[in-house]
């Protein structure tokens, strides 16, 4: 299947689009980055190490797919590993945490805010990023995303730790969030002053399924308001997105700040926009394993025009993208189908209006099989 080509640049169509003006197609992203070396024969073990297959990687991918975003993701583990936290790295499948850098919340005294010039992999994504911007700041805007201050806490020293202090231990708990709520901002605000990339958050342990809702009160939103709020000093707005079921919690998320939300495919794209689409962008999604990774052509169709009908006309926004990270294995044909669905079915995208090609859904059989 070929690539369907677009007349904008990424960046003419977030700026005009962002500006209430029309645009060739809905802005659509891929949320495939440590996922997808596998894709141009590189193993994921050694793209985490590599300046070069980090960029190799995300020039393929814009040349194949044309998606809205760039960018170097720092993911869920780059701030912990830096402070110490053993990652586990398998050949074909993302990292994941070995040791935790705690043994106790006491020890959280011993550490120091990260230095994004000498910790971790910080270098070689600060490294592979300049390099995305020599080559396609003009045409492309490029951002990056990392774990929010909850799931920051929760892999410094464990999950079933952190939670065990969240009831036995609430200060030390605290004193934890506010020390990950601090390396976060200043990584962000140091890269920031470098490169002149912004930072969306995303927080996989502030779902429903795993911290229930008084918990999430106690010990989830004042840190997400407050790095919210310290990031703003810098950047312009800033999104988040959470794994699982959320419904119980929008209004707290959208009262902390954040200036977009994407949501699990669990969750209802057209519930969120009747709520608080007045209030905020929308991003998601398209159901990442048993559609885009697993499904056929058509199904990847149906699933696109499915979200563009729920979300496409939000008033402050919509970006059509898969409900989580792009599944290992999604085949290049399935993205490629994913792009053609969102250029066919979200052709002529304005904020707050359903796109053009929403309306003649009758030539597009034509387009997409
Ligand atoms: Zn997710």
């Amino acid at each position: 299947m070929e690539l369907i080509k677009l007349e904008m640049t990424p960046k003419e169509r977030k700026l005009a689009y962002a500006r209430g003006e029309e645009v060739d197609r809905i802005p659509t992203s891929l949320s495939a980055n440590e996922t997808a070396p596998p894709l141009y024969g590189i193993d994921i073990c050694d793209y985490y190490f590599s300046a070069d297959a980090m960029v190799q990687v995300e020039t393929a991918l814009a040349n194949d797919f044309q998606a809205d975003n760039m960018g170097i993701g720092l993911g869920l583990r780059s701030v912990v590993e830096a402070l110490g936290t053993k990652l586990e790295y398998p050949k074909k499948n993302v990292s994941y945490i070995k040791e935790p850098a705690l043994k106790t919340l006491e020890d959280v005294e011993n550490l120091e805010l990260i230095n994004v010039e000498k910790d971790g992999r910080f270098p070689i994504i600060l490294e592979a990023t300049e390099r995305l911007l020599k080559r396609f700041g003009e045409e492309r805007v490029i951002g990056s995303g990392l774990a929010g201050p909850l799931t920051t806490a929760a892999s410094l020293i464990g999950t079933e730790m952190f939670l065990k202090a969240t009831v036995k231990n609430k200060e030390g708990a605290h004193r934890l969030l506010q020390f990950s709520t601090d390396c976060i901002v200043t990584c962000c605000k140091d890269i920031n002053r470098k490169l002149g990339i912004g930072f969306m958050l995303s927080e996989p342990m502030a779902a429903r399924n795993l911290l229930s809702k008084k918990q999430f009160n106690e010990f989830f939103l004042p840190y997400l308001r407050q790095t919210v709020e310290r990031l703003n000093e810098f950047q312009s707005g800033t999104a988040i997105h959470i794994c699982g079921n959320t419904r119980d919690r929008w209004q707290e998320v959208v009262d902390a700040g954040v200036s977009g939300f994407w949501v699990d495919n669990c969750e209802s794209l057209k519930e969120l926009k009747e709520s608080f689409g007045e209030r905020i962008a929308i991003s998601g999604n398209l159901v990442p394993v048993g559609v885009l990774r697993d499904g056929t052509t058509e199904e990847i169709a149906e699933n696109v025009r499915f979200c563009i009908a729920q979300a496409g006309d939000n008033p402050c926004g919509y970006n059509l993208c898969p409900g989580c990270t792009t599944p290992i294995g999604t085949s290049k044909e399935n993205m490629i189908a994913f792009m053609n669905a969102a250029a066919v079915y979200g052709r002529g995208a304005r904020k707050g209006r359903m796109p053009k090609g929403m309306q003649d859904s009758l030539e597009i059989g034509e387009f997409l099989f």
